[in-house]
């Protein structure tokens, strides 16, 4: 039998100067339109999830952009005093990366673990904090089986042939779009609505039965491997709420926040959610929070375009992680943008002029400047408000030779590393 890998070792950390101020509550926009204010009191853990790449391709700018904001929420609640348990997930074993590994004659592991590599060197290089616990699917497949245990004794689990199935029935009352809808993405995403047998249509499957020469670990629901959504809500559940999650009762919600891009609403995050209420009987996540998509001059970005921009790619030309990140943060994290090159050239003439203030010996006051730059992340992230006080700053400083008041811009320097994650 395979053995339990378990959490792989993720990148480095990160030095975060700690800030003495004031924080008002973080405030966020919920997945219909409402605002949920994240507020957790200092003395409490704030237990955040987010799904990782599927490692068949390095980290693109729609990923990177996904993992800044939940990187910006990770800093907001750390500076506000919160202990942060942040994990995320690897799916390590999923179709596209077996397909992606036949099509280039490599073994998926070994494709796997290189993709892995690029992914932790991109995350250093944009000064993401890294996860408490990174998480490969193939590590926890023990975990998998244990939890699906669980969920048949709580009546979710059928059969079919060797195959085993989730009972969406109950959850179907909160589905995020229309039903109609619902079903032409999941088929085009991995689903098999159309299956004989099946309860639902969009019942997920929770683990296949080893088909042909394909990779798979033994269960006690037979050889096989798992399905697209299982490995979160159980990776979440156990490496958030620890190792006897499965006698935890009578909570609100087992986590937090559950994060991703916004092209996960639907299927992963529905069925993600339901899955983790079928094991543990309590509902999973208190917040949802979804990144939005990034094109390229104008287009889609996407795979089968053939337009992806990969954040190593701009690394190896010399751009500076800096720019690059302060480029990213330029826009609403929630609103799908459009990456062009201008976007980038903009980003480093604003940071030259602001790396220029930051050095001068004496500046005008920063003490507006920081409230201003709370206020505007605490306000649903609004980087681009943040972003836009700390260059009106900069260009006052720079341009009109204002009185000097203060001693250098130290304090103001280490609020936007701590919060934006711009040291510079
Ligand atoms: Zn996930």
């Amino acid at each position: 039998m395979k053995e339990n890998l378990g959490a792989i070792p993720s990148w480095p950390d990160l030095y975060i100067p700690p800030l003495e101020t004031k924080f008002p509550a973080l405030s966020l926009k919920g997945p219909k339109g409402e605002r949920s204010l994240v507020s957790i009191s200092e003395d409490q853990e704030f237990t955040m999830y987010v799904c990782g790449i599927t490692p068949y391709d390095a980290t693109h700018l729609g990923h990177a952009a996904t993992y800044l904001t939940f990187d910006l929420i990770n800093r907001y609640q750390r500076a506000r005093g919160s202990e942060v348990r942040f994990v995320e997930n690897i799916t390590d074993i999923d179709e596209p990366l077996l397909e992606r590994a036949n099509r280039d004659h490599r073994n998926w592991q070994e494709l796997a673990n290189s993709q892995i590599d690029l992914f932790r060197s991109d995350m250093t290089a944009l000064h993401v904090i890294p996860p408490d616990d990174f998480v490969p699917a193939t590590g926890v497949m023990d975990l998998i089986d244990h939890a699906i245990q669980q969920m048949d004794k709580n009546g979710f689990v059928y059969r079919i042939e060797n195959d085993l199935y989730f009972d969406i029935s109950s959850f179907l009352k909160d589905l995020p779009i229309p039903r109609d809808q619902a079903l032409a993405i999941f088929a085009e995403r991995g689903g098999d609505p159309d299956r004989i047998g099946k309860r639902d249509p969009l019942d997920p499957v929770l683990w296949w039965a080893n088909k042909n020469d394909e990779p798979g670990w033994p269960s006690s629901h037979g050889f096989g491997r798992p399905g697209w959504h299982i490995e979160c809500s159980v990776i979440a559940l156990r490496y958030l709420l620890g190792e006897s999650y499965l006698e935890i009762k009578n909570l609100p919600h087992a986590i937090n926040l559950q994060g991703g891009g916004s092209d996960l609403i639907f299927p992963h995050h529905f069925m993600s959610s339901a899955q983790a209420q079928g094991i543990l009987g309590i509902p999973f996540a208190q917040h949802y929070v979804h990144a939005g998509m990034v094109g390229l001059d104008g287009e889609k970005m996407s795979k089968s375009k053939g337009n992806l921009v990969f954040v190593s790619t701009l690394l190896n030309s010399g751009i500076d992680p800096l720019v690059i990140r302060f480029a990213l943060l330029s826009d609403h994290y929630a609103a799908d943008r459009m990456w062009t090159s201008d976007k980038l050239n903009a980003a480093s003439a604003s940071v030259d002029v602001i790396r220029t203030a930051l050095s001068r010996e004496l500046v005008s006051s920063t003490d507006q400047v920081i409230s201003e730059i709370i206020d505007s992340l605490a306000d649903d992230l609004n980087t681009p408000s943040a972003l836009s006080a700390l260059f009106k700053w900069a260009s006052s400083v720079d341009s009109h030779g204002s009185e000097p008041s203060q001693k250098g811009a130290g304090g103001l320097s280490r609020t936007i590393d701590a919060l934006l994650g711009l040291a510079f």
